[in-house]
């Protein structure tokens, strides 16, 4: 018989029940009533968790495919995106192609094929990982998560929504219903760029920017880092030490402040000292990035 260990990933060393509600209603009552529930969506995560015995359930509710949790709709100021929604889903929208082209780079870049079919926008949240790809380029669009309980609803700007590694604001009965993302009339040149091992790995540091310029010169900057601090961070002070600067200086600005907004520790990916000397070069090409994009589109 096999046994159960690191290396036997085909097994769920554990017992618990499964359901599959027909509408979100049901999904919350299941979450408030059953003891010990947690919440699935494509599993990419939660099942791995659980295979290595880092997380206990009495039973799983499945949301993947609640019709109100999968949605991606453009309204007049804002994109939503239902959490439901794979991230496959995201790269191949025109919504998301049109409006939001820095999370549509992330999440091209999040993982293989098969797991994007899988994983979904919601889970990569709730999650919590410090190297989330959907993270940094929700930071610098300003997105608003809409929680749903029993209770009511709650909406919570992203940059309170990650508490700590694998922790969020989220309360007992919770569930992440939407994603907000506001739609500026300005237009941004953008860039997320995600230093792996591989190609299909999870970031040692990642880096999302977005930009405006005008006559060469910065007239707005939004900056968020992802892996190189116990949560995602929007690098407000490099942002603010951008502005007003030629693009040739604000490169070098930004790579030079950038380190006093991160705290990067060693983990099995990488090492503190190499996450910090890589975020400086990340953050300077992300910016140059961003602005070359912003003359292509001919601003
Ligand atoms: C081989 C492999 C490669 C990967 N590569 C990457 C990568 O490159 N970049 C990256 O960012 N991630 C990567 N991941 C991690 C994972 O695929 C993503 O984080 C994914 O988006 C998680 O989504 P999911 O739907 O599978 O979440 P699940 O595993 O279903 O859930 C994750 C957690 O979120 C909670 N949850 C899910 N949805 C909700 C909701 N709507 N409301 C409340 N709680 C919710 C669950 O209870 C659970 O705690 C990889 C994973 C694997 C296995």
């Amino acid at each position: 018989m096999l046994s159960i260990n690191a290396f036997n990933t085909y097994r769920i060393p554990q017992i618990f029940d499964y359901y599959r509600p027909r509408d979100l209603r049901e999904a919350l009552k299941l979450l408030e009533s059953v003891e010990g529930a947690k919440v699935v969506a494509g599993g990419t995560d939660l099942v791995v968790d659980l295979k290595y015995r880092r997380i206990e359930v009495r039973a799983l509710i499945d949301i993947s495919r609640l019709d109100e949790l999968r949605f991606i709709k453009l309204e007049d100021s804002y994109v939503e995106i239902g959490s439901a929604v794979t991230i496959q889903e995201i790269v191949e929208s025109s919504i998301a192609r049109e409006k939001l082209p820095l999370l549509v780079e992330a999440a091209e870049s999040l993982g293989s094929w098969q797991i994007r079919n899988l994983a979904t926008i919601g889970g990569n949240l709730c999650t919590a990982s410090p190297a989330a790809d959907t993270a940094p380029p929700l930071l610098v669009y300003d997105a608003e998560l809409e929680l749903v309980s029993l209770r009511g609803v709650r909406t919570v700007p992203i940059e309170k929504f990650f508490t700590g590694p694998k922790r969020v604001v989220l309360e007992r009965g919770e569930i992440l219903r939407s994603i907000r993302i506001p739609v500026s009339r300005n237009v941004f040149g953008w860039s997320y760029i995600k230093l792996r091992r591989t190609s299909f790995d999870v970031a040692k540091a990642s880096v999302a920017v977005l930009l405006d310029a005008r006559d060469g010169y910065i007239v707005d900057a939004r900056v968020a880092l992802g892996s190189v601090a116990p949560t995602p961070v929007r690098a407000r002070g490099v942002e603010r030490s951008i502005v007003g600067l030629k693009i040739e200086e604000a490169a070098r600005v930004a790579s030079e402040r950038v380190v006093n907004e991160i705290s990067p520790i060693d983990d099995a990916r990488s090492t503190a000292w190499y996450r910090l000397q890589a975020s400086k070069t990340l953050v300077s090409d992300a910016v140059w990035r961003a602005y070359e994009r912003l003359l292509k589109i001919g601003v």
